[in-house]
């Protein structure tokens, strides 16, 4: 018998194969007391372990460098130096000296060690407890002779469908896509960067399964659908047969709607709608570039952050903006500032908020740190040499960050010149509207900056009092709630009351019946993941204005988001006639539940 978890979809696409299992969680330690006499025995033991640590490190280390980045690489450099710590060696050798087993003894230090991080007065140090983490998991698995399970050991082509707890910066830049064919994790949100990391690859993800390293041994073959949701483990032949026809016909959408690319996107009844992509890491530029897109809406610059043990310097930003910059050939890119914090933190270096997403990132980050911010503004600059670029900050919440920020551009811009070296001198800024603050207040923001850009993971986020990353809370994060509508509504109009591009970058964009809601709610400009461009610019080219501004009022009228999810789906359902390729087939980008009216999707398990 076949048993279903349900999650939530992450990243779009159906797999199968055989479940690679990481258990990255300290493992349990008996309390061992050891004779006097097999104490030198277990003290050799320890060093051997850390050496079999340090080796298995640095061959982590040399894989990352090559299929990540020497970058990347770098944030195996501290565990290395924690491994040859003498005082560390010291206190441990000092346990086993009093009849404690080597593990124990690690053990005991490393959580001692791990808590004096922990509350250390010093950022840096409070962030280096990930890294002792790793290391304390590392070293007791090799002494408890415990299964390796980095997934960076396996072999090419192995097929295996990761599953885990959650993904770390560190498991992250170990990723080998050659090797892995789909992702499931118990933690994390449609909206958590894991699953937007995910779709970034390219890769199947179910996320929020909550319990899915637990019901797993390792040895499970499994299914992966990651359009709606759902890892069936040890599946039925018949199933397989089911998935597999269901991939095909999926395959055949994709290409249907590649056809889409050239079209233009326009709504039955002649309103241009602008579809941009996201794009989250500069490799995907290509591939947006090539899926219809006019343009990125959205560049998420923390890839040259999170997960790395140092910043970036200029050179290196300019590079990579320049890629993308090129890839688009003149049309508009939109370039976010940094917006570190909350769910996307860099490995070192930054104080962790108790609660970080009403913390120290974003915008506020960067005016504090204004030497950071430069570099990252002086790239923009240059990088805007190439093309249409065009600067947007985040997490704003009041013009005085706005005047701010345009000032330090001002200094980076002088500092160019100084040097001598080349930049664009007038960029256009924009702001993106991602909390109830922004959105209330908009029209101060009106006279200063050229476009609106709303985050709707966010404005969700923080409207609703719902972490975007929380698997508990998935159901009540609900994108169509009369407050949120409500807010958008208000953007939109001071928005074209002043004649200003008002965008939406959220993922809300990327799903078709919300799509349908941003258009009847006045909205012009979508930013969608670059999967979805052909399947967004479908749903325009299907509707007309009227259609979507009359469903989009009933939808502001609704007292639930039920409510409005129902008028909504109901006039688009219409408005297709054949819905078919909005209810199965899709590439994933429609939550399965928007159809099934749930309101969200509840991480139970079904059995068959
Ligand atoms: C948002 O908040 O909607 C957004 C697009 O930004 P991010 O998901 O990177 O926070
Ligand atoms: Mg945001």
């Amino acid at each position: 018998m076949s048993t279903g978890l349900a999650g939530m979809p992450a990243s779009p696409g159906i797999v199968d194969g055989q479940v690679h299992l990481l258990r990255w969680e300290v493992p349990d330690v008996r309390h061992r007391i050891i004779p006097d006499e097999a104490i030198p025995g277990e003290i050799k033991r320890f060093h051997q372990a850390l050496e079999t640590a340090s080796d298995r490190l640095r061959q982590v280390r040399a894989r990352t460098e090559k299929h990540a980045g020497p970058d990347e690489a770098a944030i195996f450099d501290v565990q290395l130096s924690i491994l040859e710590d003498g005082e560390l060696l010291r206190q441990v050798e000092e346990l086993i000296q009093q009849n404690l087993g080597a593990e124990k003894g690690f053990d005991l230090v490393l959580f001692e060690w791990r808590q004096q991080f922990a509350s250390h007065a010093r950022p840096m140090l409070r962030e280096r407890v990930g890294d002792l983490i790793d290391v304390h998991i590392r070293v007791l698995s090799i002494l408890l002779g415990l299964p390796d399970h980095d997934p960076v050991d396996l072999p090419k082509g192995s097929n295996k469908i990761l599953v885990t707890h959650d993904l770390t910066p560190s498991l992250t830049v170990q990723l080998d896509r050659e090797a892995i064919i789909g992702i499931a994790t118990d933690a994390g949100t449609r909206t958590s960067h894991v699953a937007i990391l995910a779709r970034s690859l390219g890769l199947p993800a179910v996320v929020g399964l909550r319990e899915a390293t637990q019901r797993l041994n390792g040895n499970e073959h499994v299914i992966l659908d990651g359009t709606s949701g759902v890892l069936v483990i040890n599946p039925t032949p018949a199933q397989i047969v089911t998935y597999r026809e269901r991939r095909a016909r999926e395959a055949a959408e994709v290409t249907e709607l590649q056809a889409m690319a050239t079209a233009d996107s326009v709504t039955l009844d002649g309103h241009w709608v602008t579809l941009r992509a996201n794009v989250d890491l500069p490799e995907e530029a290509e591939f947006a570039a090539h899926s219809g897109a006019e343009g990125v809406g959205l560049m998420r610059t923390e890839f040259l952050v999170v997960g790395r043990a140092t910043m970036p310097d200029e050179e290196e930003q300019y590079r990579a903006y320049r890629h993308v910059v090129e890839a688009f050939g003149g049309r508009p890119v939109v370039i976010r500032t940094f917006d570190v914090g909350g769910d996307k933190l860099p490995i070192g270096g930054y104080p962790t908020d108790p609660n970080p997403f009403l913390g120290w990132r974003a915008i506020r980050m960067c005016l504090d740190e204004p030497e950071l911010f430069k570099t990252q503004l002086r790239a923009l600059l240059r990088a805007a040499m190439h093309g249409d670029v065009r600067i947007m900050f985040p997490l704003i919440i009041t013009l005085d960050e706005v005047l701010q920020a345009r000032h330090l551009l001002n200094e980076a811009a002088a500092e160019l010149d100084a040097r001598g070296v080349e930049y664009r001198h007038e960029l256009p800024l924009g702001v993106m509207v991602e909390t109830p603050a922004a959105a209330l207040s908009i029209h101060t923001l009106v006279d200063d900056v050229s476009f609106f850009s709303i985050g709707t993971n966010d404005l969700v986020q923080y409207t609703l009092a719902v972490d975007r990353g929380s698997a508990n809370l998935a159901s009540r994060f609900t994108p169509l709630h009369p407050a949120v509508l409500t807010l958008i509504k208000r953007i939109v109009d001071v928005g074209v009351a002043h004649h200003m591009e008002v965008a939406v970058c959220g993922e809300m964009a990327s799903q078709p019946l919300m799509a349908f809601a941003l258009i009847g709610l006045g909205v012009r400009s979508l930013s969608v993941a670059g999967r979805a461009v052909p399947l967004v610019k479908r749903i325009v080219r299907g509707v007309s204005v009227a259609v979507a501004a009359e469903a989009a009022n009933a939808a502001l009228e609704s007292r639930t988001a039920r409510e409005a999810e129902g008028e909504l789906r109901r006039r688009l359902l219409s408005a297709f006639g054949d819905a078919a390729f909005l209810r199965d087939g899709l590439p994933g980008f429609l939550d399965g539940n928007i159809f099934e009216g749930s309101g969200g999707v509840n991480a139970s398990s079904a059995h068959e």
